[in-house]
């Protein structure tokens, strides 16, 4: 769990002011990881019920755009969020209900950075999705999570 000195500190090093929103975003995407928009606002809400729909959305872009947060965002997905930023490790969706979990890098970091051919281009992230049941689905539930 971050303190909100480690927050302030990643703030910081993005070089973005330290404001209230941003705090609450971080400390909420940091208790839930992998949420969803919708998600994240209701936990910023619960600790700053002032904080407009817009913040958050403005607050989710601009700490994903500098790196503060990471954003996913599996095919057929609403976007999700995460504090563990950096490490590029992987993630296991769920086909019925949407569940996600990280998954470290089969390989290792930097392996899975550098294909057989770059085409030149210069590389920096590494997508891996991994689809499939979560055990709650598999295990024959299919009801979709409340
Ligand atoms: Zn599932
Ligand atoms: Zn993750």
């Amino acid at each position: 769990m971050l303190t909100p000195d480690d927050v302030s500190a990643m703030l910081r090093q993005a070089s973005l002011r330290v404001t209230k929103p941003r705090l609450a975003v971080v400390a909420a995407v940091d208790k839930l990881p992998h949420a969803d928009t919708e998600s994240v606002i209701a936990a910023v809400r619960a600790e700053l019920p002032h904080v407009s729909h817009q913040a958050v959305y403005d607050s989710l872009h601009t700490l994903s755009d500098l790196g503060v947060l990471r954003r996913i965002q599996p095919a057929g997905s609403v976007a999700r969020y995460e504090t563990r930023v950096g490490d590029n490790h992987h993630h296991l969706v769920c086909r019925s209900c949407g569940a996600v979990a990280d998954a470290d890098c089969a390989i290792g970091e930097t392996l899975c950075l550098t294909p057989s051919n770059t085409h030149g281009f210069r590389i920096d992230e590494a997508e891996v999705v991994y689809w499939g049941l979560c055990p709650r689905c598999a295990d024959g539930d299919a009801s979709p999570p409340p």
